[in-house]
Formats: structure tokens, C-alpha cells, sequence
């Protein structure tokens, strides 16, 4: 399997190439040059498998240059007791006859992107031994929030790598900056950029493809390199977990064999979502794909006119991990609808550059639209379902999930659709503590509470433990404490990797 950029220009490459590169160097992104597939046998096949063991069997299909035991032992170093406190690593929760939500935060820092950060690390350094790359890597990441710390725990102390988080002051929320900025590690820095998500990835886009900037570390025999949903590295180990929650709604007699379920993702920059659209295309029955946005609702748009328009004021909404309005991975389902058509994809994101819009023509449209409904949720919408989800269920969920919960409802009342869905739940309720306990429990008790006070209080109040990864947050150093402009991000970039030479 070889890998190709939706820009056209750059080389093909293969798995581990593609892993190490992150961004193409034509600035396009990596995917696989066709979609393996799924025999029937082979999911029914998973309904008897472990978590690991659906995740082997898919790796393989795409990773095909790294050996069995390779990926088994990169699988075997993400996923165990250690770092995921529950044993089936993405349990699936049944809510009512329709509803199962994919818990999928039981990693070390509460959030999703440990399922894909905790591999992808492991991956990146088996790629780097494999090819015999002497150069050192230095990991960029911009992140809305849980990218960055979860990135940060997957890469800390790994040999030969380094990594550098940017997140936007102000706009992630104070436990996401409290993990980052208090991260140990002998090969890592966090700092906070003046200016929103959009703004911060921007800045790492842009060193990415500063050509002058990169040809002279690698004289010094250092590399960048990506751990944003941009690598093809975070993506794969997210289709696993839809795959296997299929199967387990096999296994548990909720479906029958070719039976389809809807797939919902409370959506940022479209990573989650592309995933299971892979997860789809590899041949699990998928009925609809639901992208659920909060009041940044570029992708809502987009699903029903095939307009993209970033051109609208930035919210800061209390799902602040989808608060984005450049949804990075669009990209690669541009490509991918529109039969990998380079020139119509570069033309897109030009577009979106110069213009700051861009309309993909009729037959991708199309597509799109009979692939996706899109829907969103306003602030009052966001902790209505916080609130509605814990009176009627006893189940507690936190902001973004809330998001998914109320498009579902908004999506059943208008389409009618009874098909079993299996919503994407993000992140853990305590990582949102502030906006939880201010849904459930009013602004003024919420409003009276340090961070820590917060944990303790929900954690009564719903008779859940605080989980690890989040207690003693505030006793901890802060040992990242600088902020830099946008325009200062390369420099700091620099001054970083220099420090850590
Ligand atoms: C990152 C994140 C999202 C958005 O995921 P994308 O892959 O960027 O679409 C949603 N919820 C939470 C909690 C996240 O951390």
C-alpha cells in the first residue's frame, strides 16, 4: 500500500514515509491510494475479538510495510492497563433502543485523542528505526485543547523526538492548559499562542512549509514532523474503534449481520468523522454519517449548500475542542468524493485562502449530502442535553458529547430515522468540569469553585470517581509558562529546538 498527497505533486510513499512526513511537501495530505475492504467474513469474524485484536487486523490492511510483529508490539505499548483504565479500551454504553455512545476518553489525559495518540507515537518511532533515519524529529502540533496534552503524553521521554504544543491563549479551558502547561518530560514545551485554533494552526502550517526554515534544520539533521489529525498516523487507529463498536453490536445481538448503523461525531477539524468514513467505505453497513457542530457551524452549512465559508466570526463555546472553523481533514474527503482529483482539490483550498470560501461542484455535493447529515447546537442546546441526558439516563456526559446528543435528537425529529447510531462521546465529563457542574447544578455554585473543587464536586454530586489523569492537576508545577504572538511562532519554534539540542 502506497500513500499519495491530495495536492498531486508530492512523491508517493509508502506507510512509514507517510508517517514520518506528517504534511505532504506540497502542502496536500496523505491517503492510502485506495480504501482496503472488509469482507462479510471478516467482520463477522471481529464480533469474537478483542479491542487489539480488531485493531491488528485493521493496521495490517494499511500499514503494510511494518510486520506483524511490529504493529503488534506498537499495539501492545498503547493499549494496556497502564495507560487505559477501562479493559475494553472504547466501551460502547447502551442508552435507549437506539442510542449507544462510544466512550472513547479512558486514556491518560480523558479525551479521544489518546486512542489515536498513544499508538501513533509508538508508530512514528518504529517508522524512524525501520528507515534507519538518522535526523532527529521534532513534533509541531497546534492544538484547540486535548491534541496538545495527549500528544505531550504520548511522545514524552521517546527517543529521538521532541515535541512542541501551541495552543491559543485564552482558548482552551483552565484543566486542558493546567495539563499542558504543567507537563514533565525531558523532550517537551507547551506555549500559548495570542490568537484563536484557526490562528495557531495557521502559524504550524506555515513552518511546516517554510522551505528555507526546513532545509536548515535538516542540516543540522533535525526534521518536523506532525501529530495533528493531518498525519495519516492519527487517522488509522481511529477507525478501529468504529469498526469494533460494530462489531459489538453484533456480538450483542443489537444488530444482524448487514444491518447498518448511523455513525454520529460531535466535529472539529472532521478527523473523527473521516474515520468513520473509512471505517464505511472499508464495508461496515453505515447508513448515515451524523456531523454534530456546535454554534461554529461551518460544516452544517457546508453538508446541506456545498459551500464552505469560513468567512464568520470565531465563538468561543464551552466545546471548545470544536471550535474551529478550518476543518483540516475536509481536504482529504474533497479528494476522495471527487475520484482524487488533485486539480479540483489545490483549486478548493486556494480558494479558501485567497477568498476565504469555496464551493465543490454539483456531483460532490451530491455525494457529500447523501453521505452526511450535518447539524448544530447553540450554547443553551449544548447544556439542555447535559441536563435532559443526566435526568433521563443518570448518564453523565460532557459538553461535546452534549452537542452530539442534541443533533441526534434534531436529526430523529426531522428525518424520523430509527437506524441504531452510535454516537462518538470525546471526552470524559470531568475534563469540562466548570460547564458541567454549571449545567447541572447552576452558574452560581460553578462560579464559587476552583478547578479542583469542581472534580470533587461532581464527583460526589454523580457518585463517580475523579479519574487519574485529572486529580491533582493544580498541585502540580507549571513548568510551560510562555505566550508569544502569532508572528512569533517560528522564532519560539527555533528557540526551542536549540534549547533542547
Ligand atoms: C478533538 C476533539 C473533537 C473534534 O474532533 P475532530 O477529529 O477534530 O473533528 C471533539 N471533541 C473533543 C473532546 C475533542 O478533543
Amino acid at each position: 500500500m502506497y500513500y499519495i498527497s491530495t495536492r498531486g505533486k508530492a512523491e508517493k510513499v509508502n506507510s512509514a514515509g507517510c508517517i514520518k512526513a506528517g504534511l505532504a511537501s506540497d502542502g496536500g495530505l496523505y491517503v492510502p491510494v485506495n480504501i482496503p475492504i472488509l469482507d462479510r467474513k471478516e467482520i463477522i469474524a471481529f464480533k469474537n475479538m478483542e479491542y487489539r485484536q480488531i485493531a491488528l487486523e485493521i493496521l495490517k490492511k494499511f500499514l503494510t510495510d511494518y510486520s506483524e510483529e511490529e504493529l503488534k508490539e506498537c499495539i501492545g505499548l498503547a493499549y494496556n492497563k497502564n495507560n487505559f483504565k477501562d479493559e475494553k479500551y472504547a466501551p460502547l454504553k447502551k442508552l435507549d433502543n437506539s442510542t449507544f455512545v462510544l466512550e472513547l476518553w479512558h486514556g491518560p489525559t480523558c479525551a479521544f485523542k489518546d486512542m489515536a495518540l498513544q499508538l501513533m507515537p509508538k508508530l512514528l518511532s518504529k517508522a524512524l528505526s525501520k528507515t534507519n533515519d538518522v535526523a532527529e524529529t521534532v513534533i509541531l502540533v497546534a492544538t484547540s485543547g486535548d491534541t496538545g496534552k495527549a500528544a505531550l503524553e504520548g511522545f514524552k521521554n521517546v527517543e529521538g523526538i521532541k515535541i512542541l504544543v501551541f495552543f491559543p491563549d485564552g482558548g482552551v479551558s483552565q484543566i486542558q492548559k493546567l495539563q499542558m502547561v504543567t507537563q514533565e518530560g525531558s523532550n517537551v514545551g507547551a506555549i500559548a499562542v495570542r490568537g484563536n485554533f484557526d490562528d495557531t494552526q495557521n502559524g504550524v502550517k506555515a513552518i511546516f512549509s517554510d522551505v528555507n526554515f526546513n532545509n536548515a534544520l535538516l542540516e543540522k539533521g533535525i526534521k518536523l514532523s506532525s501529530a495533528n489529525s493531518i498525519n495519516w498516523g492519527r487517522l488509522v487507529p481511529q477507525i478501529v474503534y468504529y469498526v469494533s463498536a460494530y462489531a459489538r453490536l453484533l456480538s450483542e445481538g443489537e444488530i444482524n449481520e448487514d444491518q447498518p448503523v448511523n455513525f454520529l461525531v460531535p466535529t472539529g477539524n472532521f478527523g473523527n468523522i473521516l474515520a468513520a468514513y473509512y471505517a464505511k467505505e472499508m464495508g461496515i453497513p453505515v447508513n448515515k454519517l451524523i456531523c454534530a457542530s456546535n454554534s461554529n457551524n461551518v460544516l452544517t452549512e457546508f453538508i446541506k449548500t456545498g459551500i464552505y465559508n469560513r468567512k464568520r466570526d470565531f465563538l468561543k463555546t464551552m466545546s471548545p475542542s470544536m471550535d474551529i472553523l478550518i476543518s483540516s481533514n475536509l481536504e482529504r474527503l474533497l479528494f476522495l468524493l471527487s475520484d482524487m482529483d488533485a486539480d479540483m482539490t489545490v483549486g478548493c483550498m486556494k480558494d479558501l485562502t485567497e477568498k476565504g470560501l469555496y464551493e465543490v461542484g454539483e456531483k460532490v455535493g451530491e455525494k457529500i449530502s447523501s453521505l452526511f447529515y450535518g447539524g448544530w447546537s447553540n450554547e443553551e442546546e449544548t447544556e439542555k442535553a447535559i441536563v435532559n441526558t443526566w435526568k433521563d439516563y443518570g448518564y453523565l456526559i460532557d459538553t461535546h458529547t452534549a452537542v452530539g446528543i442534541d443533533v441526534y435528537n434534531k436529526y430523529r425529529n426531522e428525518t424520523g430515522d430509527k437506524t441504531k447510531t452510535i454516537l462518538a462521546s470525546t471526552a470524559s465529563p470531568f475534563k469540562f468540569s466548570a460547564d458541567v457542574v454549571k449545567a447541572l447544578f447552576g452558574i452560581g455554585i460553578a462560579s464559587e469553585m476552583d478547578e479542583a473543587g469542581l472534580l470533587l464536586y461532581l464527583s460526589e454530586k454523580c457518585s463517580l470517581p475523579v479519574p487519574d489523569g485529572l486529580a491533582g492537576l493544580d498541585k502540580k508545577h507549571m513548568l510551560h509558562n510562555t505566550v508569544c504572538n502569532i508572528d512569533q511562532m517560528k522564532k519560539y519554534s527555533e528557540l526551542f529546538i536549540n534549547s533542547c539540542l
